[in-house]
């Protein structure tokens, strides 16, 4: 593992002010010698988060977070030490440098951490041409203030941007700045032939003559763009005739799990405030843009399990706010099942009903108070369903009723808990002029022989062969570990926090996924096994087979909790006793010259020796 020259710390903590670091994400107000502001840890109205430039430290009084600007960096941004240091030094130009000249090339460092640092610097440039006072940067500001009808504040907040005809020679950028190859090749924002070399020739720009809004993750960061077609789009472009043009997949970038403006909104978010579901990107900007804060949207495409799971983490209430048209409103159905196994409140916007609604024009003429007034007449899940697939509602025939059950029920089915699915039920009996009882023997007959039930998931422990075994000598702690991450997710997270990722070695696949994979339980990012191999986690063809292997026989650990410690304990004795050594050396051969050394060597063996005490366990997260 490459380890940074601690005097490479030493001196950021020496040259960066904390101040600066933590301003870049949260608004700091002075208060005497100290700062003060919302706490990014937690959801807060005033500020409890107090930064003291002078001894470099951050401390929230209301959740108790607290550290220097490294801590900070690893907490909110997600990285690990190295990266934290390898982030930091190049904000602030401090140069890294590595113990014994080993520092990883560009290609070594992780491809992820590369690719969002190259979609920073893309927002960045793409910002610039949008702000540059030459053709391009003027047509594209008079487009965004007076066709799309968005102010230049707006755009500077979501660094909204401009690739020019030529894509803006963002390629030339990102070669000056010398990423690797597999970045430039993964990142989406080139087309490159396979067998073609890289070069400033090869890099044919994805993005031409487009009006550029740049989609961040739910930590902030930016991972894609979508692409606004304008009159400066190029014939051609190969997609010209597409509105919207989005960065393809990458190992940054999955479309399903992510949902546009996240990161703002899941603060904003909480009880009587809840989350807007908006169908575009610049529905949601322009529900930022009217203050409605909460306003978030799929990436072009209709929603999914997984975006709704996500919402779920931060708030449990959800308004739709799609358009009145037909396919507004059929998304809106189909979202509805999906919403209720997620175990979220929705509710449905939609105006008269009349199919006009139009959120985009209503916030535009009528700001949020043409939200707040239409809100009133949301209409809850059931009576939304009903009045979908029933429009004349009492009045429709028996046959047209008993036709719209089957569909009905499935939406009911959805709902986790009995007394959820007997009040859907009783609603629906209202709505639609049906006795409850009549309507409840008939859904009970449907759960019982007509649900489409999910096809039971293979199970390996009944497999005809037996698995094979595999030798037990051979398997290192951090497979062991690896095995719990995979087959027992629960103890993901306890192991995250207790498990320092210096003691891992990640010359080895097994060790540089455990890092990886304990860094997403870390971050409350975990995909999940079933996306594993979505999830840009597996970095290289070894990662690749390794997750196989693990992942294909359910160990047989009566005790998961134990292996996990066993394997916690290995590590830590690998790690620290060649340290308790060589200080043992050292003070045996008396190699120090100063009382001062050792004194510091025995604090040093004692500190050591009570990490090496310290009681391991390990609690799963349920
Ligand atoms: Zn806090």
């Amino acid at each position: 593992m490459p380890l940074v020259k601690p005097s490479c710390v030493h001196e950021i903590r020496a040259r960066v002010n904390i101040v600066d670091v933590i301003s870049r994400s949260v608004t700091l107000k002075k208060a005497g010698s100290r700062f003060k502001g919302l706490c990014p840890f937690h959801q807060e109205k005033s500020p409890s988060f107090h930064v003291n430039p002078d001894m470099g430290v951050y401390k929230c009084f209301g959740c108790g977070k607290s550290g220097d600007l490294i801590t900070f960096i690893r907490e909110t941004e997600g990285l690990n030490f190295i990266e934290t240091v390898e982030t930091l030094g190049q904000r602030f130009n401090v140069p890294i440098e590595y113990e014994a000249g080993a520092g990883p090339t560009r290609e070594e460092r992780s491809l992820r951490q590369e690719l969002f640092e190259l979609h920073d610097i893309a927002a960045q440039h793409y910002y610039e041409a949008f702000s540059a006072n030459d053709e391009t940067g003027n047509w594209m500001r008079n487009y965004w203030e007076n066709e799309r009808r968005f102010d230049l504040e707006l755009a500077k907040e979501f660094k909204v941007g401009a690739a020019d005809v030529n894509g803006s020679n963002l390629g030339a950028e990102l070669m000056k700045r010398g990423f690797s190859e597999s970045a430039l090749r993964q990142c989406g924002l080139f087309f490159i032939y396979d067998d073609a070399e890289i070069s400033l020739r090869s890099l044919r720009h994805r993005f031409r003559g487009r009006l550029m809004i740049p989609i961040r993750d739910h930590q902030g960061r930016v991972v894609a763009f979508t692409a606004r077609q304008t009159a400066l789009t190029p014939d051609n472009d190969p997609a010209k005739d597409a509105k919207y043009v989005n960065s393809p997949e990458t190992p940054i970038f999955t479309k399903s799990h992510l949902l546009f403006n996240l990161d703002r909104a899941r603060s904003e978010a909480k009880e009587g405030h809840p989350f807007v579901l908006v169908e575009g990107q610049l529905d949601a900007l322009r529900s930022w843009s009217v203050g409605l804060k909460t306003a978030v949207a799929p990436q072009g495409t209709s929603i999914t399990e997984g975006q709704l799971a996500l919402l779920r983490r931060y708030h449990n209430q959800v308004e739709c706010f799609f358009d009145g048209d037909g396919a507004g409103q059929k998304a809106a159905l189909r979202l509805l099942p999906m919403a209720l196994a997620a175990g979220i409140e929705v509710r449905f916007i939609t105006g008269d009903g009349d199919g006009k609604l139009d959120p985009d024009l209503l916030m535009m003429e009528q700001g949020k108070e043409g939200y707040e007034d239409i809100r009133k007449t949301a209409l809850s899940a059931m009576t939304f369903a009903c009045q979908a697939l029933l429009p004349e509602g009492r009045k429709a025939n028996a046959e047209k009723k008993s036709a719209a059950m089957k569909p009905l029920f499935e939406i009911v089915i959805a709902a986790e808990s009995e007394v959820a699915q007997s009040e859907f039920l009783k609603e629906a009996a209202a709505q639609l002029g049906l006795s409850i009882s009549a309507l409840a023997s008939d859904f009970e007959r449907y759960r019982r022989h007509g649900a489409r039930r999910a096809p039971a998931r293979p199970r390996n422990e009944e497999a005809e062969s037996p698995p094979i075994p595999r030798g037990p000598t051979t398997i290192s702690p951090e497979e062991h570990l690896l095995l719990i991450c995979l087959h027992f997710e629960a103890y993901g997270k306890p192991l995250s926090l207790a498990l320092p990722h210096e003691w891992i070695d990640t010359q080895h696949p097994a060790g540089a996924l455990l890092n990886r994979i304990l860094a997403e339980f870390e971050q409350d990012a975990w995909p999940g096994t079933a996306e594993l191999n979505e999830s840009g986690l597996l970095e290289t063809p070894e990662e690749k087979a390794l997750a196989a292997t693990l992942l294909f026989d359910t160990p047989t650990m009566d005790d998961p909790a134990k292996v996990a410690e066993e394997g916690l304990q290995k590590l830590r004795l690998r790690a620290l006793q060649p340290q308790l050594r060589q200080i043992e050396l050292a003070l045996s051969q008396s190699q120090t010259d100063s009382q001062f050394d050792v004194i510091s060597l025995l604090k040093e063996r004692s500190e050591l020796q009570r990490q090496l005490r310290q009681p391991l366990r390990l609690a799963p997260v349920v």
